[in-house]
């Protein structure tokens, strides 16, 4: 990696402020996902030393907690300004670990760092209420406080932004956090722990563990002294980590797994809807939870919103990140490759047509060549599944209520799009649909100030906005006779 810091690059986890190998000198491999080759290693910390760690977050907790808002609101901005100036080297780290186009990992430490300078300010307004009372010898107070020690667990696909979205509201509240990023894509998360340390956040208020996902995450979830876990990752392991947060009895906030449906309807802007599919189905290759799923198309404009779609889909160059001209990088890794052949082989046996794609690149592997099928049915796997790969499904539907059926029948409920010109059909439309979050003739959603999460198996509790600082704080109820 050319970085024009190299200080940014850490291979050591990030304990009470200090650089730390595990004792046991263990280390997992992390490579780039687009040529193999080893960008360098990590500790596989042992289950005593993340307990060491969650000690040293407990002692931090009361000093950071007792700061005033605006002092822990210069701490993050300073954090935020260090993020800005090393835009360049953190888009480079995340490339090289990711894969996704640099102009895209440019663009999520943008939106990383928006969280930051967000949720740095929202927290003076962390407003506790005083209710008007019906006794006159009684009042009633309510105060909001930090939870206290936090853990998070984050996935490899938004490397940094899935960390700030909880580490900023965390911090701002005056919580103290560790976070243990995913062990393919640690090194854009260290090089956010070094800017904090950089910035003045002090001992044990922002710790980063590395190691086996298992052991980690088993002493995060039974710990007494953690008081709530933030996760962001598959529904699978988020039901685990419920399971395991049930003993301690913790706060928890999942962002699970999605299967968004995207609408187009007769009455739409169909150039509009064109630009919002494509926006919406390959950002990061079609690895993003808000990423469109199902594609229906209103049997009247199908054709031409199929030629449209598929012109503008082969206009995306595929290939190495670093590259200037690239918008769609490579998946994750060869598991998420063989899912990709086995989802689309499953539906083309089961009568798909493959309009363009189908296949890996001629000399890259692990890059998916953005893939347009038709004729879908109920029948096939890419019905139900969450595709997590740059294959657009498209549907053909005949009316509202039938669309609107088949948008639910999902046990997903994250984000959702439609497309219409109808004022009526948005406000049903917007009403009818079973998901956290629903987006009309836009298909990039996702902004600091609004609430993202998701409702069914998509998980609970929100990120971004007012709501997203309330997952950090409790409300306490106080009640005084003053006669
Ligand atoms: P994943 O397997 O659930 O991994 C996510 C994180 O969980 C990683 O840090 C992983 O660590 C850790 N993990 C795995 N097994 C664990 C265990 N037994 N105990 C504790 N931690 C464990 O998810 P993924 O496949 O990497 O990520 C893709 C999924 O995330 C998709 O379903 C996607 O929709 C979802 N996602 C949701 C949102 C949202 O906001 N709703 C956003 C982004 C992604 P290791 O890497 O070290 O194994």
């Amino acid at each position: 990696m050319k970085l024009s810091n190299p200080t940014l690059f850490h291979e050591h986890a990030l304990i009470n402020n200090t650089w730390q190998s595990a004792k046991s000198a263990n280390t997992i491999d992390v490579f780039n996902p687009f040529n193999d080759e080893k960008i360098g290693t990590i500790p596989d910390l042992s289950a005593d030393e993340v307990a060491e760690a969650i000690g040293f977050a407990d002692d931090a907790q009361k000093s950071w907690a007792s700061l005033t808002a605006n002092e822990r609101a210069v701490i993050l901005h300073r954090w935020a300004d260090l993020i800005d100036e090393h835009r360049e080297d953190l888009a480079i780290i995340m490339t090289t670990e990711q894969g996704k186009p640099l102009k895209e990992s440019r663009g999520e430490i943008g939106y990383a760092n928006s969280f930051i300078r967000f949720f740095a300010d929202e927290a003076k307004r962390a407003y506790g209420d005083v209710i008007p009372s019906p006794n006159a010898n009684l009042r009633y107070v309510v105060l909001k406080q930090p939870v206290g020690v936090c853990a998070s667990i984050t996935p490899w696909n938004f490397p940094s932004a899935m960390i700030t979205r909880k580490v900023a509201p965390a911090l701002a509240s005056g919580c103290v956090m560790i976070v243990k990023p995913d062990s393919q894509t640690p090194f854009s998360a260290l090089a956010l722990g070094e800017l904090a340390i950089q910035a003045g956040i002090p001992k044990g208020v922002l710790q980063i563990v590395t190691g086996q996902a298992d052991v980690i995450g088993g002493v995060l979830t039974s710990d007494e002294r953690i008081k709530k876990l933030s996760f962001t990752g598959s529904t699978r392991v988020g039901k685990l980590l419920m399971e395991q947060c049930a003993s301690t009895v913790k706060k928890l906030s999942l962002e699970l797994g999605g299967n968004a449906p995207f609408i187009v309807f007769d009455d739409a802007d169909i150039d509009k809807a064109v630009k919002g599919a494509i926006a919406s189905k390959y950002r990061n290759a079609g690895q993003t939870c808000v990423c469109a799923n199902r594609i229906y198309v209103h049997q009247t404009i199908k054709d031409e919103f199929i030629a449209k779609f598929t012109k503008e889909v082969s206009n995306l160059h595929v290939g190495d990140g670093l590259s200037d001209d690239t918008d769609i990088g490579c998946l994750i890794n060869d598991t998420a490759v063989q899912k990709t052949q086995k989802l689309l082989q499953d539906a083309l046996d089961k009568g798909a047509t493959l309009i363009t794609g189908g296949k890996s690149h001629p000399t890259h592997a692990r890059c998916f060549l953005p893939t347009v099928i038709t004729d879908i049915t109920d029948e096939m796997d890419i019905a139900h599944e969450e595709i997590f790969a740059p294959i657009a499904p498209i549907f053909v539907f005949d009316d509202e209520q039938e669309v609107i059926r088949h948008a639910n029948n999902t046990p997903y409920g994250l984000a959702s799009y439609f497309y219409t010109r109808s004022h009526a059909r948005a406000w049903r439309v917007s009403e009818a649909l079973e998901y956290g979050m629903v987006a009309q003739n836009t298909g990039l959603l996702s902004t600091e100030v609004a609430p993202f999460g998701g409702v069914k198996q998509s998980g609970f509790g929100r990120e971004g906005s007012k709501y997203g600082l309330d997952e950090y704080l409790t409300t306490k109820y106080w009640c005084m006779d003053v006669s």
